[in-house]
């Protein structure tokens, strides 16, 4: 069931759970989210980055597949289609398309111009019903080619940000995409603390979940974190299945390279993620 982000969102921080955001990049990692969310009777978020929004063609085709998908599946679980790390324009082209929730990423502009897009933006899209996210110190690591330092951000300023009325909030606190570093310091809870302190019961965005510790996932959830953005590891564990397919030369027997074959091992391997991971975060059941 199509919805937007924010009653799921208010409910799992005041459940001290969180809700898993999970990047999709085609058909089968859709397939494989929403079929793991209905199982688990999980409500889940399904994130599109601009770049895998241009790699599947365009955002109308996203969001009609999901919907259709949604629709052909008997879903029954609150789904929200979220933009990640959204652009100005990528936000109006996502709420266009028929997306139910957009994340602004104003996090690079000066406050000032962050505050001003982003005020506009909670407006045009609580006009629609969309729910909003919108993002203070920005995140390390490489998002669709910007690298980011993963800075902490300023309590002060996700007040502010706060104060606009989105419905959930990213704050840098030394999470960064991708694989974490041997030398990563580890997710600042002084920042999140004091982040939490300032905007009250407003649900709080933990980017790049991959290889976050699970003790580290559990404490960042009891300060308010209630949702939590997992990209690469549904990638590795895909490709790692994958390889093996082909390694074991499977391919290559019997109609083994047929794509609906070849393809299935990373399809269960993706499952198999988004269950631990829901697991981990506490939203089974919570549909
Ligand atoms: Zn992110």
């Amino acid at each position: 069931m199509l919805v937007n982000a924010k009653e799921m969102l208010d409910k799992a921080r005041a459940g001290k759970y969180a809700v898993g955001q999970f990047n999709i990049n085609n058909l089968e990692w859709t397939k494989a989210v929403l079929l793991t969310a209905q199982e688990l009777n999980s409500p889940v978020i399904l994130g599109v980055s601009e770049g895998a929004g241009k790699y599947m063609t365009g955002f109308e085709t996203v969001s009609a597949m999901v919907a259709a998908m949604d629709k052909s599946l008997g879903i029954t679980v609150p789904v929200a289609l979220h933009l990640d790390h959204g652009t100005y324009e990528g936000c109006y082209k996502c709420i266009k398309a028929g997306f139910t929730s957009i994340m602004f990423d104003g996090s690079h502009f000066a406050i000032d111009e962050n505050i001003a897009k982003t005020t506009e933006l909670v407006k045009v899209a609580h006009g629609l019903g969309l729910s909003i996210e919108a993002e203070v110190g920005s995140i390390g690591g490489e998002e669709d080619g910007v690298i980011g330092r993963g800075e902490c951000a300023d309590p002060d300023e996700c007040k502010m940000i706060a104060d606009l009325g989105v419905d959930f909030l990213a704050a840098g606190i030394g999470n960064i995409h991708g694989k974490y570093p041997e030398n990563w310091e580890g997710l600042s809870f002084e920042t999140l603390a004091a982040v939490n302190e300032k905007v009250g019961e407003l649900p709080l965005v933990l980017h790049g979940g991959t290889g976050i510790p699970a003790d580290m996932i559990k404490k960042a959830i009891s300060l308010g974190v209630a949702k939590i953005n997992v990209n690469t590891e549904c990638q590795l564990s895909f490709a790692d299945a994958t390889r093996k397919y082909v390694e074991a030369g499977k391919d290559l027997q019997g109609k083994g390279f047929d794509p609906r074959k070849l393809l299935a091992p990373g399809f269960e391997a993706i499952k198999a993620t988004v269950k631990e991971k829901m697991e981990l975060f506490g939203s089974i059941g919570k549909a």
